[in-house]
């Protein structure tokens, strides 16, 4: 496993639609385990494949209940709304108020490419829709009201060691 460079936004790739994955080739496998490996290593709750340059409709998550992969990801199922802090590896050291539905569940297939459903509320739903906006090219920063705050990074590694 190894540490892959996180794009910052303004780079391009971040503005592009991911390919579906079709077959999980060994490539692959080596790219999710490096997004965890990333993901860990910078203290996020979640990562998409284009965030490490790769156009390919993958993400992984964790909000503090252990790995989830994704692979292919799709909303199926929204609702209720919740108003909050959201912020993005792509934009360090940045935050901003979203608001998101409450509630979502997500159709993808696991990394055995094995179809799953993953249902979240408050926080993994916030995460889901935040890492699925990544494989459409879309960042928070379109959804964020009012302006985008700047947060010490000692106290946002707080915040989600807490979360
Ligand atoms: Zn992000």
């Amino acid at each position: 496993m190894a540490l892959r460079e996180v794009r910052i936004q303004g780079d391009p790739v971040l503005e592009k639609v991911c390919r579906p994955v079709e077959k999980l080739t060994e490539r692959l496998e080596v790219l999710i385990d490096d997004m965890l490996e990333t993901m860990y290593d910078e203290n996020g709750v979640g990562l998409a494949a284009p965030q490490v340059g790769v156009l390919r409709r993958i993400v992984v998550i964790d909000v503090g209940e252990g790995p989830i992969v994704l692979i292919n990801p799709e909303i199926v199922e929204q609702d209720g709304e919740q108003t909050g802090s959201e912020g993005c590896l792509s934009l360090p050291g940045k935050a901003g108020i979203v608001t998101r539905p409450n509630h979502v569940v997500v159709k993808a297939l696991d990394r055995n490419m094995e179809p799953v459903t993953v249902e979240g509320y408050e926080l993994l739903a916030r995460a889901l829709c935040h890492e699925i906006d990544h494989l459409n090219g879309h960042m928070y920063t379109e959804y964020v009201e009012g302006p985008l705050q700047d947060v010490d990074y000692d106290e946002v590694e707080e915040i989600e060691d807490e979360e």
